[in-house]
């Protein structure tokens, strides 16, 4: 992570306010070499991939180059489908919140002309959209160019990879000659650089090299998991992973506060560790860590930088890291002094290039993590409950326990069986989930797949089958019986796209 922070790069005061608002703690590195460049209104070429931060790269610089008070598009965003068009959109809208009547708007194909029309005729500040409909308004006239300051093209190897590569550089050769330019790709094909030779001379590259390091002690798994099922696979993991201590890492300081009260909610023992608690409050946690107190923290890359407790077993990134760098930081926390780890990564399927990126920057091939189904994960809480419960007929107190239900029993003509099922449904209810009385829910696992690419016919948030992810093998990891490396959880099915106020 960078050593650099929000308000010492320049932006424009309300985009910084939004930044704030959102929880961002520290610039990722693509965001601390982008931004300045970009703020002076240079070209870029970063090669990045989704998850570096590379959306907020270009959004909050050419953000803080807007004027607000010209109601027509200077900025122009093209990206291969239209769930990252809606995607990026939204990310617009979230840094541009604090903006005087600020206006995005996303276009793309399959939704119908109409609708778009009427957004552009009432003006938007910034344009997102997929090339072939952002192609087709320019060519009828109803999309103008004439006050554009900045093109961004955005995941450029995607659009070349889908046959975009022809409207993205007829779209290219309509803008003007003054026109800032930023060009993002996770590869460079030939294709591509010549494009960037062409329209963004003297351009600034930016490259979020792959660190590379050894990592033998630590065995790294990997969980594909749709966004939206991530709590309740984290929950699953937990409850049968046999940790001693585990840390999580989120990606913002709010993120560490929810996801550390809900795990508290569950029972679990987990603290946040972020930037905003005081070294006394960051350096009690650790201790209370360190102690046993405490057995999970939720921390940012940042709060967690150095730390160094022994009995960390398990790390879990919970988002996926900024570059690999972060990603030997974090599973460096764990496997320390001789002793063995585990690393446990949620991707989502937009995050699945990361795979492939990990396992080259870390020399190691990440195994495929199983979650147990509802029928092994039901039989290991019995076991469990039954071991507990064989615990307790030691009790000293035991003998009194029983002539009390016994007299319960008789002046109540129940069966001693009842009382017993009664008691620990009394137990249960004090501790909801802590008995298996209920069958878990299965987390259904979906085939692994690729978001929608069809521009005509996709749908946002559908995902059809394709390629697996990376190379990571089919293994049963911790003993866990269950889904085969397929994306667990649901996919978000057809999400309309979502229109906050400045996306009207
Ligand atoms: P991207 O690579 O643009 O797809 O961003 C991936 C995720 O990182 C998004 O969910 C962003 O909200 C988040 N993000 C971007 N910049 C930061 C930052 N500086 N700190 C924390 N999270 C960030």
């Amino acid at each position: 992570m960078s050593e650099l922070s929000f308000a010492e790069l320049g932006l424009d005061p309300a985009v910084l306010e939004a930044v704030t608002a959102v929880g961002y703690e520290t610039p990722t590195p693509i965001q601390a070499q982008a931004i300045p460049a970009l703020l002076s209104g240079r070209h870029l070429l970063g090669v990045a991939q989704t998850g570096t931060g590379k959306t907020a790269a270009f959004a909050l610089p050419l953000l803080s180059r807007v004027d607000p008070s010209v109601n027509a598009p200077q900025i122009l965003v093209l990206a291969p489908t239209r769930e990252l068009a809606i995607q990026v959109a939204e990310a617009f809208s979230t840094y541009a919140s604090k903006l005087p009547n600020f206006h995005v708007l996303p276009i793309y194909g399959g939704q119908d002309f109409f609708p778009q029309i009427k957004g552009l005729r009432r003006g938007a500040h910034v344009i997102v959209g997929t090339p072939g409909r952002m192609l087709d308004h320019l060519r009828k006239g109803t999309l103008k160019l004439d006050n554009l300051k900045a093109l961004v093209l955005d995941e450029a190897d995607e659009m070349l990879r889908m046959g975009f590569i022809d409207d993205v550089e007829a779209i290219l050769s309509k803008t003007p000659d003054n026109c800032q330019r930023a060009l993002f790709s996770a590869t460079m094909p030939p294709q591509i650089k010549k494009v960037a030779q062409t329209y963004l001379k003297d351009a600034v590259e930016v490259r979020i090299e792959s660190a590379s390091r050894t990592v033998d002690a630590i065995s790294q798994y990997v969980l594909p998991v749709y966004a939206e099922r991530k709590l309740d696979a984290l929950t699953r993991i937990l409850e049968v992973e046999p940790f001693d201590a585990s840390i999580i890492f989120v990606r913002t300081k709010a993120e560490t506060i929810v996801l550390a009260e809900k795990l508290a909610a569950r029972g679990h023992a987990a603290a946040p560790l972020n930037g905003d608690l005081n070294q006394r409050q960051r350096e009690q946690t650790v201790e209370d860590l360190k102690r046993g107190k405490k057995d999970i923290v939720v921390a940012t890359d940042v709060a967690a930088r150095g730390l160094d407790v022994p009995r960390i077993t398990h790390v879990i990134n919970y988002d996926v890291p900024y570059d690999t760098e972060a990603y030997i930081h974090r599973i460096g926390r764990t496997g320390r002094a001789g002793r063995d780890g585990k690393a446990i990564l949620l991707v989502t399927p937009r995050e699945r290039s990361w795979l492939r990126t990990l396992e080259r920057a870390t020399n190691a091939t990440m195994e495929a993590y199983e979650l147990p189904s509802p029928a092994a994960l039901q039989k290991m809480r019995v076991d469990q409950f039954e071991s507990q419960l064989i615990g307790f007929a030691e009790d000293r107190k035991l003998s009194k326990a029983m002539a009390m239900l016994d007299d319960i029993a008789e002046r109540n003509e129940m069966d001693i069986t009842m009382v017993a099922g009664a008691l620990a449904c009394m137990l249960e209810a004090t501790q909801p989930g802590s008995l298996p009385l209920e069958q878990p829910e299965a987390l259904p696992a979906v085939s692994t797949t690729q978001p929608n690419r069809d521009r005509k016919a996709g749908r946002p948030g559908e995902f059809r089958k394709g390629p697996k992810p990376g190379s990571y093998n089919k293994r049963p990891s911790g003993g866990a019986p269950g889904g085969k490396g397929k994306f667990a959880g649901k996919p978000a099915g057809k999400r309309p796209p979502r229109q906050s106020d400045a996306m009207r």
